[in-house]
């Protein structure tokens, strides 16, 4: 079951929470293309950049409930 979590992730965030997956690029630093040029943030790594936002907002809520 997938739950439909409120989070948004822009290409900032997902450069900032992960790194990627595609181009190896690591946390903190914009995607490159195989020509060592900068990149849009790749698909791969946004939608990993969405999951861990995810991850996050679960345990923030987790917290918020558990006390
Ligand atoms: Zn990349």
């Amino acid at each position: 079951m997938s739950e439909q979590l409120p989070v948004n992730v822009n290409l900032e965030d997902a450069v900032k929470l992960v790194s990627c997956p595609a181009c190896n690029a690591p946390r903190g630093e914009q995607c490159k293309t195989r020509g060592g040029r900068l990149a849009p943030v790749h698909i791969p790594r946004y939608e990993a950049a969405k999951a861990a936002k995810a991850d996050q907002y679960r345990l923030e809520r987790w917290n918020r409930e558990c006390h």
